[in-house]
């Protein structure tokens, strides 16, 4: 039996009957095996069971294998042939290990190191490119290891899961396969179904159990490179691989497939060695999507999973999404009644009385330290004329993300950022070197152009607000600049309790300005991130050629308490609006220009640097981790609801009323229950609506001026208070709100 037959009776071999005809049966010939196995498995799957798998298979499958298989005795031929020569791998901790060309494989580096290297290894990295472990190397080269908690071997990880889903929709649906990526949390194959069939939850089950067969059979991963031509072929049957194959695989060019079972798919690697190295393999949610993330196209099935090297891991990670789910803003927005989004404007938020609060207190925040650290605040327009966006480059690359529309016949956009605004502030008059660093902060109201489909929440909005803020500055006062920017962003997210990372990126291959002017940017920039990380400011690590092709820029990203990142915070360098928007600033040195018989003096200017930078980055985002960050406990100085007052019976109502006007006069969000209800319930509901203080008090905290205090934070005060002199009470408060500290301890 052929490889390609095998397989194909592998299937058959695990399908399920249960007395439900296989959709569009395609071959007469398959049939009494189909009935055979019915009678066999009728008594204990129910009547209307679909089969687990199609049986026979789809047609593609053993079309696919079949190119396969002749391809591949021809590549491996060709490889057979290629030169064995004396190479040398250097491995990180410098040691050199001898090997040949085209036979040495980072697996057999890894196992003639230990074992229990080789299966803890995910993926081999050569020089700088991911390689397959079972990959001959081609010549000398440095080689690394890198496991699952590399977060590159965490996306081959779940790379190379994404192909066992795809496998096994392919085996259950007979569907054509489209994309299939990892993602920050996890992986998701989508795919085209036949028409008007959709995906359940009904079939995550036998999804699994088609992924544990392959998982359990162990199936390698094999790689080959396939001409432009043969993919084409190969990929006959499947619609959306024939237009990635048209638009990724310029002609007489070639790409590499990879094959895992009976699945054989369009893709650059690599891959971890084979299934079997998936130990925990769970799918956790479909939605639907469009081919290539456009409504005009076909709409297509998404399914989500996620997948570990080890059991234990995946059972942590469920523990980890219940308590997400606990927290998710959007079910925290709606209990505490924060905010709502409405169908007549998506993607833009209403913030309500108690999400205001919020609101307005983070910007008030920002505000404070704005003043501290010589921000200057300016107020700019929402909406300008194109011929702005044609001058910062907008109108050309960035359309589709604004809103456009026509005013007394000229072209207007929503501003999406507010840079190009401020290049216009800066070149408004002349400026000297004397106003330099000029940090230019803005609240103002942003708008991007995000399909319906993708708005989430507070996440991924239409309508928000930053923390935004551009510095013009010389080229020399970027490093001073950006060591400002640090003790900045330090001191915000030690605020909150965030912790951080910093990367650095690089001048990529296409860039604008001078090479020289990079260099000198980017070499402050690492100075000033050593600098910063040796006086421990946390770490920093170097992503080469990734900076954005005006400047190079730094990445933060923060760790909130369930250990999710963010990234929040940027840092950016531009030398390219100041140069669009011809933007310079008086240096106050003289030149001499010869003009005829007189030497003449002209004024000597130069082109600012412009540093683009957020530290909370999207207001509306930042709301919605912080309330997944804290789960609705909201620090006081943060808090919508800081103080609840509850008489112990009606007689104190009056003292009531005077705390509540005492602690308003000191600007807190204070509330009281005098409702019909009993003390007891009024207290179970302000411990519910998360009153960071509930102050109960009766005819004894009246005449001793003294109230009576439940601390939401301390769990010894939730039965019998602690009682506290107002006047004490007050300035703690006070204090505690005003250090904004984390702890509510008073
Ligand atoms: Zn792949
Ligand atoms: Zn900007």
């Amino acid at each position: 039996m052929d490889k390609a037959t095998e397989i194909i009776e592998s299937i058959k071999n695990v399908t399920l009957g249960g007395g439900a005809t296989p959709p569009e049966p395609k071959s007469a010939e398959s049939k009494p095996r189909g009935e055979k196995k019915t009678k066999k498995a009728a008594a204990k799957a129910p009547v209307d069971a679909t089969p687990l798998e199609l049986n026979p298979v789809p047609e593609y499958i053993p079309h696919r294998i079949q190119l396969f298989e002749k391809l591949k005795s021809e590549y491996d031929a060709d490889v057979s042939s290629k030169p064995r020569e004396e190479i040398t791998v250097t491995l990180p901790d410098g040691s050199i290990v001898a090997g040949k060309s085209w036979e040495t494989t980072p697996a057999f580096i890894a196992r003639q190191i230990s074992k229990s290297l080789f299966e803890k290894t995910v993926i081999a990295k050569v020089d700088s490119n991911l390689w397959d472990l079972e990959r001959p190397l081609e010549g000398s080269c440095r080689l690394e290891l890198l496991d699952f908690e590399n977060q590159e071997g965490k996306r081959v990880f779940w790379h190379s899961s994404a192909h066992v889903l795809g496998e096994a929709t392919e085996r259950r649906f007979g569907c054509h396969l489209c994309l299939g990526p990892p993602t920050e949390d996890g992986f998701f194959y989508e795919m085209g179904l036949a028409e008007n069939q959709v995906v359940t939850a009904s079939d995550y089950k036998p999804l699994e159990t088609i992924a544990q067969k392959a998982i359990k059979e162990k199936q390698p991963f094999e790689r080959l490179v396939v001409t432009k031509e043969n993919l084409l072929e190969m990929f006959k049957h499947n619609k959306f691989k024939q237009v990635l194959i048209g638009s990724k695989v310029p002609d007489g060019t070639s790409t590499t497939v990879y094959r895992c079972g009976p699945l054989i798919d369009l893709c650059l690697g690599p891959h971890v060695p084979n299934t079997g190295r998936i130990k925990a393999f769970q799918i956790l949610k479909n939605s639907s999507s469009y081919f290539l993330g456009d409504a005009k196209n076909e709409s297509l099935q998404r399914i989500y999973g996620i997948s570990f090297p080890d059991k234990k891991q995946l059972e942590e990670h469920k523990k980890l999404l219940e308590e997400a789910a606990k927290r998710d803003h959007r079910k925290i927005g709606k209990e505490q009644e924060l905010f709502f989004f409405h169908e007549l404007s998506p993607g833009s938020c209403f913030f309500l009385p108690h999400g205001t609060r919020i609101y307005n207190t983070l910007v008030e925040f920002l505000r404070a330290e704005y003043w501290k650290r010589g921000y200057e605040e300016v107020i700019t327009p929402n909406m300008y004329n194109s011929k702005l966006w044609e001058t910062s480059g907008h109108w050309q690359n960035y359309q589709e993300n604004m809103f456009t529309f026509e005013v007394e016949k000229d072209k207007f956009g929503l501003k999406p950022m507010n840079c190009p605004g401020h290049c216009l502030l800066f070149g408004h008059r002349e400026r000297s070197y004397r106003e330099l660093p000029w940090r230019v902060a803005d609240f103002g109201v942003i708008h991007r152009n995000e399909f319906s489909g993708a708005l989430t929440g507070l996440t991924r909005v239409r309508r928000f607000q930053q923390d935004d803020t551009h510095i013009f500055c010389t080229e020399e006062q970027v490093k001073q600049e950006i060591h400002g920017l640090f003790d900045f962003l330090k001191h915000v997210y030690g605020v909150f309790g965030f912790t951080f990372k910093l990367k650095l990126s690089t001048r990529p291959d296409k860039y604008v300005g001078e090479i020289e002017t990079w260099n000198r940017a980017e070499a402050q920039l690492q100075s000033a991130l050593e600098e910063f990380t040796a006086a421990g400011g946390g770490q920093w690590e170097m992503n080469p050629g990734d900076g954005a092709f005006y400047g190079p820029k730094i990445d933060i990203t923060i760790s909130d308490a369930l250990r999710r990142e963010h990234q929040c915070a940027t840092i950016q360098l531009d030398f390219q609006l100041p140069q669009r928007f011809k933007l310079e600033y008086n240096t106050g040195e003289v030149i001499k220009t010869k003009e005829g018989e007189a030497d003449e003096e002209v004024s000597h200017y130069k082109r600012p640097v412009m540093i683009h930078r957020a530290i909370l980055g999207s207001v509306e985002r930042f709301i919605a981790i912080l309330t997944e960050h804290f789960g609705g406990k909201w620090p006081f100085w943060l808090s919508p609801r800081q103080v609840l007052v509850i008489p112990v019976m009606a007689a104190a109502n009056d003292y009531v009323l005077e705390l509540q006007t005492m602690f308003r006069e000191k600007l807190m969000h204070v509330d009281i229950d005098i409702g019909p209800n009993t003390m007891a319930k009024k207290i179970r509901t302000g411990q519910l609506q998360q009153y960071n203080f509930i102050f109960v008090v009766g005819a004894q905290e009246r005449e001793t001026r003294t109230v009576n205090i439940r601390n939401r934070d301390d769990p010894n005060t939730q039965t019998k208070g602690e009682l506290i002199p107002v006047q004490e009470a007050l300035e703690k408060l006070c204090k505690l709100r005003d250090e904004r500290r984390a702890i509510s301890g008073i």
